[in-house]
C-alpha cells in the first residue's frame, strides 16, 4: 500500500458509506487504477477507505479501475491484528501494539441459562490498563507522523487517556499538561506526575465541561492539543484493530455473537464496534451502550446527551442506564465468582448485561470491559467495609 499514492483527502463521515460497502461485501469489486508512478486516479474514495479499515495491499489496475472480486483477506485485512511470536519486544511502544490481541474470555460469574458471556479486557494495555491506550498511541502517532507533535501536550482526561499520552510524551520527551475533572480520584494525579506530566485539577465533574478551556489555553500556549472528543483518530483505532481483532477472536473460536455491550464515554469504541459489526455481518449483531443513570457519576462513561460525537454515526440498538451502586456490585459479583478485578465502568457494563439478560436469545454476548478495579480501591472500598 505504500507504494500506491492519493493526494485527495476525505473526512471520516465521507468514508464510512464506503467502508461500509467494503465489509458487507467482504471485500472489494472494484480495482483502483493507478498510473505509471502508481500514483491513484481513479477510485481514491475506495482506497482511502481501505486505508481507514486497515489493509496491508490494495488491489490496482494500470490506468482505469476494473471490475475484480478481492476478498480482504487477501488484501491482508486481519494481518496486523495478530500478536507475532513470543512477546518479546523491542520498546514499550511495541509492547502496547505489538501485544494485541487483547484477551477474550468466557465468563462463569454471568452465564447463564443458554447465555454465554465473553469479556474482552482491555486492561491487558500497558501504560494506562485500559482501552485507552489504543486512542492516545494512535492519536499521538499519527500527529507525530503528521509533523504536529511540539514540545508541549494538553489534553482533558478523567485519568486513562492521560495516563497514556503522559507515557508518549515522556517516550518522545514532550511535556504533558494535563487537566483532570473533579470526580478522578485522588490518585490520579500520582500516577500522572510520575510519568512526568504537569497535572491541572479544574473543579467540574466532566470533561467535556472544560474541554474548550483546554483548546484556548493549547492555542495560546503552541500546545499541541489531541481532543480525543473530536479526533476522529479515536474512532479509527477501535474500527483497525479493537473490532477487527475482536472479530478475528470469534471467527477463530467458532462464535458467533449476537450482542455486543459496551460503556459509552467519547463514544470512540462503541461507536466503531458498531460501524463494524453492523456491515460486516449485515445487521445480525445487536450493539447496547451503557451509560450512567442520572445524577450517578461512573468515571469513563456518561450520558450521550453530555455530547459525543461517533454514536450518532452510527446505530445502536438500545442504551442502559446504571447506577453507582449496580456498578459497584456487579464489579463484586465478578471478582467473586471469576476472580477477576474489573474496573467501575466494566462493572456497569456487567451490570447492564444482568439487568436485560431476561429478554435476551440464547446464544455468545460480549462485554467489553475498559480497565481493571485497582484504579477504584478508593470507591470500592466504601462497598467493601463489612
Ligand atoms: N471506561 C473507562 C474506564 C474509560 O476510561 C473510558 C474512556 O475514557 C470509557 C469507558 C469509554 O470509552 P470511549 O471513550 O471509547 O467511549
Amino acid at each position: 500500500i505504500e507504494f500506491v499514492k492519493s493526494d485527495v483527502f476525505y473526512k471520516l463521515s465521507d468514508l464510512l458509506s464506503v467502508a461500509g460497502d467494503i465489509l458487507r461485501q467482504g471485500g472489494v469489486v472494484k480495482s483502483i487504477g493507478v498510473d505509471d508512478a502508481l500514483r491513484v486516479v481513479e477510485g481514491h474514495e475506495v482506497f482511502h477507505a481501505l486505508k481507514l479499515l486497515g489493509v496491508r495491499r490494495v488491489p490496482i489496475s494500470r490506468g482505469r479501475s476494473k471490475e475484480v472480486y478481492v476478498p480482504l483477506e487477501t488484501l491482508g485485512f486481519y494481518d496486523d491484528v495478530a500478536c507475532p511470536g513470543l512477546r518479546v519486544f523491542d520498546n514499550t511502544v511495541e509492547l502496547l501494539y505489538k501485544n494485541w490481541p487483547t484477551p477474550l474470555f468466557k465468563l462463569r460469574s454471568l452465564s447463564r441459562r443458554g447465555l454465554t458471556v465473553w469479556a474482552k479486557w482491555e486492561a491487558y494495555n500497558p501504560f494506562s490498563w485500559s482501552i485507552k491506550d489504543r486512542v492516545g498511541w494512535y492519536m499521538f502517532t499519527k500527529a507525530l507522523e503528521e509533523g504536529r507533535v511540539s514540545q508541549l501536550l494538553y489534553e482533558a482526561t478523567s485519568t486513562n487517556t492521560g495516563m497514556t499520552l503522559a507515557a508518549m510524551a515522556a517516550i518522545h520527551g514532550v511535556r504533558a499538561r494535563l487537566y483532570l475533572p473533579s470526580t478522578a480520584q485522588k490518585s490520579s494525579d500520582v500516577w500522572l506526575k510520575t510519568l512526568g506530566a504537569e497535572v491541572v485539577r479544574v473543579s467540574k465533574p466532566l470533561t467535556v465541561d472544560f474541554v474548550g478551556d483546554v483548546e484556548r489555553e493549547a492555542a495560546r500556549d503552541g500546545a499541541i492539543h489531541l481532543n480525543q472528543f473530536e479526533n476522529d483518530r479515536n474512532f479509527e483505532v477501535h474500527l483497525k484493530y479493537t473490532a477487527k481483532e475482536l472479530d478475528l477472536q470469534l471467527r477463530h473460536t467458532g462464535v458467533f455473537p449476537r450482542a455486543i455491550i459496551g460503556g459509552l464515554g467519547t463514544s470512540g469504541h462503541m461507536s466503531a464496534l458498531s460501524f463494524y459489526f453492523k456491515n460486516r455481518y449485515r445487521g445480525s449483531v445487536k450493539i447496547y451502550g451503557v451509560q450512567p443513570a442520572v445524577g450517578h457519576v461512573i468515571p469513563g462513561i456518561r450520558r450521550i446527551e453530555t455530547g459525543m460525537k461517533w454514536v450518532h454515526l452510527v446505530e445502536l440498538d438500545g442504551v442502559v442506564d446504571i447506577t453507582r451502586e449496580d456498578a459497584v456490585n456487579a464489579a463484586i459479583e465478578v471478582a467473586r465468582k471469576d476472580g477477576i478485578l474489573i474496573g467501575l465502568s466494566s462493572g456497569a457494563v456487567a451490570s447492564a448485561f444482568l439487568k436485560i439478560a431476561d429478554r435476551l436469545e440464547e446464544g455468545h454476548y460480549i462485554l467489553i470491559f475498559p480497565d481493571n478495579g485497582l484504579k477504584y480501591a478508593e470507591i470500592y472500598s466504601t462497598y467493601v467495609k463489612d
